[in-house]
């Protein structure tokens, strides 16, 4: 398996959020609920549990960081600070149980490919999406809901680009 980054939303975007109850960038109001299904924290990318008024909903640009034209959409936050998860570790196992679908980019938000993957073998697909030399980050999106769920990169982009313009 080729080095990997995984790219969760940034610190910066969740404590704004839960300061200013606002979505970054739009201001649209965020809404803590407690939710009746386990959705996933685009920060710690855990599971939230369920029946607490644990999480945040709020609007958040998909590309935000990587490209020009935003793409805002729902997603949620833990309530309560979590960790980022860490860019290393590899995919999240905690996500590994939900249908999820894999968006390979070049940059400019051109769509090269997708993937629905519903077994929880990812690491095969990321592996044949990356092996095109023109995708530049793929995006992890829930298949059932739509809605981003984290961004994967190469772990060495640096290596990545020379190979590119070899
Ligand atoms: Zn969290």
């Amino acid at each position: 398996m080729l080095p990997i980054r995984i790219l969760a939303i940034p610190t910066k975007v969740a404590e704004t959020v839960r300061s200013t109850m606002r979505a970054p960038r739009y201001g649209f109001p965020a809404h803590a609920e407690a939710g009746s299904d386990a959705a996933p924290c685009r920060h710690c990318l855990r599971s939230i549990d369920p029946g607490k008024p644990g999480r945040i909903l709020f609007t958040y640009d998909r590309f935000d960081g990587v490209e020009q034209l935003p793409q805002p959409g729902p997603v949620y936050i833990h309530a309560e600070p979590c960790l980022r998860y860490q860019e290393d570790g590899g995919f999240p196992e905690e996500l590994r149980g939900s249908p999820r679908t894999l968006e390979a980019y070049a940059s400019g938000r051109h769509l090269l490919a997708q993937e629905h993957v519903s077994d929880g073998k990812f690491e095969p697909v990321i592996e044949k999406l990356f092996a095109r030399p023109e995708v530049d980050y793929i995006q992890v999106n829930s298949t059932t809901a739509g809605c981003f769920t984290f961004r994967i990169e190469r772990g060495n982009r640096a290596e990545a680009r020379e190979q590119k313009s070899a």
